[in-house]
């Protein structure tokens, strides 16, 4: 019997769900040797369906969700999250520095029928996640190789490395170094391939922050290359604004 694999999605843009539409020729390999049992987006929709690997992208924003998150943690060998709302509750996390309920009584005219948590929080902080893959969006390469090492019945790699190592492997010109362009890549974790340096731009942090990241050099840095402190600021708090070492390199420059 092939071993049976679903896709959740919570609250999120969809764009990792898109990561898996994207294989292409290799999503019709992976639909080979799997069974793909709940995936809405694609078709097949069984959200209850006990599987060996459950993907889920989307951070924890609902009373609903919270409910939704421990019966696929109980029905599920292994749970993957996909993306940086599910492994670090997304640029969605904002909320979690203002008040979420006035943010929600001027933009509805009737809030009351809104059911939303003060809060987005990663998938980890309600179940355990066995593997994070982070990103915004994954890419399908990091999925496939999920996929693999599990089906080969090996915990699948975790990144570590920073996007500047990456930039070193292709030879990339560095954006900083010779353009002065502030570019978070020294504490970003690579997976991505270094993608925007390749294309002459600077890094975002889109893969959320990387193992010792040192946030206080980089932002040094940034401020030697004329950056405000509210510049800093946004630099942390974006995409992964809720991850650990982002929030509180961000704190520091609240002025
Ligand atoms: S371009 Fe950015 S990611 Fe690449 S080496 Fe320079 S600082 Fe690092
Ligand atoms: S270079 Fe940075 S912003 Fe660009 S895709 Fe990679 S992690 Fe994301």
């Amino acid at each position: 019997m092939k071993p049976k694999i679903a896709v959740h999605k919570f609250t999120s843009c969809d764009g990792c769900q898109l990561a898996f539409l994207n294989l292409g020729e290799d999503l019709l390999v992976l639909s080979e040797l799997v069974d793909i049992v709940h995936f809405a987006e694609a078709g097949p929709v069984n959200p209850d369906a006990e599987v060996d690997i459950a993907f889920v992208e989307g951070s924890v924003s609902t009373p609903h969700e919270i409910d939704r998150i421990h019966r696929i943690r109980d029905n599920s060998r292994f749970l993957i999250t996909i993306g940086a709302c599910a492994t670090a509750g997304g640029l969605q996390a904002l909320r979690n520095l203002a008040d979420a309920r006035q943010w929600i009584t001027s933009l509805y005219t009737r809030p009351e029928h809104i059911q939303s948590l003060e809060t987005s929080t990663a998938i980890s902080g309600h179940v355990k996640a066995d593997l994070e893959l982070w990103g915004c969006p994954v890419n399908g390469r990091q999925i496939i190789a999920a996929v693999r090492a599990l089906l080969f019945g090996v915990v699948p790699p975790q990144e570590k490395d920073k996007v500047c190592m990456e930039c070193k492997r292709q030879q990339t010109v560095c954006v900083m170094v010779t353009r002065g362009i502030p570019c978070m890549g020294p504490v970003t974790l690579t997976g991505c391939g270094a993608i925007c340096p390749r294309f002459g731009r600077d890094c975002y942090a889109c893969y959320g922050p990387a193992e010792n990241p040192n946030t206080a050099a980089i932002s040094q840095r940034f401020e030697g290359l004329g950056l405000l402190h509210q510049d800093i600021v946004r630099r942390f708090e974006f995409i992964n604004n809720a991850a650990p070492a982002f929030a509180e390199a961000g704190k520091k420059y609240h002025d």
